[in-house]
């Protein structure tokens, strides 16, 4: 039997695990901007930033206080029960029985009772009480003469760590003990939702955010329900709690009452069924009633998204963002790393277009190695091939190992935020200099096709140029209706002013794609207007001939398409 933290032995007393006190909060609702439709219900994991300094706050409330303390040590030992059987199997029980005396730490009354005590005297909140009660026994401890009451002293600072994070809404940082649950956050940039598991996340739920952000591209990516702009006080959702995320009714239900669990299950039913119906599509043809076709492809942002690609039946990859392997890190990927992120991409794709999107870093794509600075509109600033083309040893690295990736299957390179000939012109430059290179190097090398971003106003215009230099355009409608209706994509007041269906939007498409035509290349478009079902219709009466859009709205553009 393990020892208590007064040094007496655990009695396994069962922790009472008391509910969340949160009346108030059973069944309360929010509404919010749906990114991507879908229910879900499961467990909420807050995550909380600028909470790396335990403040000591005065409160009026204690017992709430220790309530909080109690659902926090709930969450801790579900975490560190799960945490023990994942060890168990990794690395056998008695390495992995430290997880279980940590469990039965968390039950110890001593512990416990000296929190509540702090709480209850100072009239503090809970993360200050627990911080400071850890430090006091973990010194305790470390005094002691025995060894073995020493070693707890790390033990008792680390339950104590764990319980702030649940406490403070950072225990989601922990993702490798993280059942699936939906994210609760303020905000979240995309250097942060990249490295999140996609796996173990239900649903994203963000006080702030716009729907053309590329967090919210990326929810929509992974099919995940997400709503932003949901006007909820943080400090009173706390990890642990129970939710609904309905993307369709675009709101978000804490501690649902029964009622409203049995009516979440209906729809989350009902959707399963419609999703089912779905998948018969696959195998078919994009293809309208009067015989006309188009090319259904799909948008990624990292190599483990390939496996939606192939699950949705996409006939391609219109666009692999390539600047989230830069993301979420701290330097540069190098040549041999984007190589094989590269190789893996197209060979198991197999004989399928995979357009992969030089690096579009800059704006909202923030990677602090690069050193960018501070700007005052970084959405007009130093961002994607203006980096490339002012620091091309960025530039060469990333194309030597596409050029080396297109030996290897049907690679085709895309450009971003291209406003002119000239940029065209210096690009091919670059690339003839690493063709060289490579060739001096023998090693395995391709030129593939090359195409561009058409997602600036000045590129639209001179479209007819532009296609006789590049293979192929790509339309991307994000910026370009940010660019064209002088509307920053990611200002969550200018939501209701973001108009991609703008007359302006659709008539310079059309234009786009005929010049294309002229010159017999084909244009696409790559923006999340392509998975538009509303204007499916019109695209493909202005001739677009392909679509990428995000892995699971393949097989409803498709459904739109031969219904047509
Ligand atoms: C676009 O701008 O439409 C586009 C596809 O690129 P991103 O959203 O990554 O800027
Ligand atoms: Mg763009």
């Amino acid at each position: 039997m393990a020892e208590g933290l007064s040094g007496k032995k655990f009695s396994g007393k069962k922790f009472s695990g008391k509910k969340f006190s949160g009346k108030k909060f059973s069944g309360k609702k929010f509404s919010g901007k749906t990114v991507y439709n879908g229910i879900t219900m499961g467990k909420v994991m807050v995550l909380r930033k600028d909470q790396e300094q335990i403040r000591r706050t005065k409160v009026e409330n204690a017992e709430h206080e220790i309530d909080r303390v109690q659902s926090a040590v709930d969450v801790s030992k579900q975490q560190l029960a799960a945490l023990y059987d994942k060890a168990v199997k990794e690395v056998g029980e008695s390495s992995a029985a430290i997880f279980e005396v940590h469990q039965m730490m968390l039950e110890d009354e001593d512990y416990l009772d000296a929190i509540y005590h702090v709480i209850r005297t100072e009239m503090v909140n809970a993360e200050y009480a627990v911080a400071i009660t850890g430090d006091n026994f973990a010194g305790m401890f470390a005094g002691m003469d025995d060894e073995y009451m020493q070693a707890r002293a790390a033990d008792v600072k680390d339950i104590s760590a764990r319980l702030v994070r649940n406490l403070s809404g950072q225990g989601a940082v922990d993702f490798s003990t993280m059942e699936p649950s939906i994210i609760v956050a303020e905000d979240l940039s995309p250097s942060e939702t990249v490295q999140m598991d996609k796996k173990k996340i239900l649903a994203f739920v963000t006080v702030h955010g716009s729907t053309n952000s590329h967090t919210a591209i990326l929810a929509r990516m992974m099919s995940i329900p997400a709503l932003i702009g949901v006007e909820m006080d943080l400090n009173q959702i706390q990890t642990g709690m129970t939710a609904v995320v309905d993307g369709t009714a675009g709101e978000v239900i804490f501690e649902p009452t029964e009622f409203q669990c049995s009516e979440a299950e209906k729809k989350i039913k009902n959707e399963k069924e419609k999703l089912r119906l779905l998948q018969e599509l696959k195998g078919k043809k994009n293809e309208t009633s009067d015989g006309r076709t188009i090319n259904i492809y799909a948008n990624i942002g990292s190599v483990s998204d390939v496996g939606y690609v192939l699950e949705n039946d996409a006939g391609g990859i219109g666009l692999f963002r390539s600047e989230f392997l830069y993301l979420g890190r701290d330097d540069f990927p190098s040549e041999e790393e984007q190589f094989q992120a590269y190789k893996q991409v197209v060979q198991t794709m197999g004989q399928k277009k995979v357009i992969i999107r030089t690096l579009d870093i800059g704006a909202d794509k923030q990677a602090d190695y690069f050193e960018l600075g501070k700007e005052d509109n970084p959405a007009l600033g130093y961002r994607a091939i203006r980096i490339c083309l002012k620091q091309p040893e960025i530039f060469k690295t990333q194309l030597r190992a596409l050029l080396r990736a297109a030996a290897y299957g049907n690679l085709s390179i895309m450009y971003p935020m291209i406003i002119s000939t000239e940029e065209v012109k210096q690009i091919y430059t670059i690339v003839k200099e690493v063709e060289q290179e490579l060739k001096e190097a023998q090693i395995p090398h391709r030129i593939p096709e090359q195409g561009i971003m058409i997602e600036t106003p000045a590129a639209v215009m001179v479209s007819d140029e532009l296609a006789e230099l590049v293979d192929f355009f790509s339309i991307g409608t994000n910026d370009l209706t940010q660019y064209t209706l002088a509307i920053d994509r990611q200002n969550q007041r200018l939501e209701d002013f973001y108009n991609p269906h703008h007359k302006a939007i659709l008539r310079m498409i059309k234009m786009v794609v005929d010049n294309a035509h002229k010159c017999g290349k084909w244009a696409g478009i790559c923006g999340e207007l392509g998975a538009d079902t509303e204007l499916t219709q019109e695209f493909v009466n202005m001739g677009v001939d392909e679509l990428s859009v995000a892995p699971p709205m393949v097989l409803r553009v498709r459904e739109k398409v031969r219904t047509m």
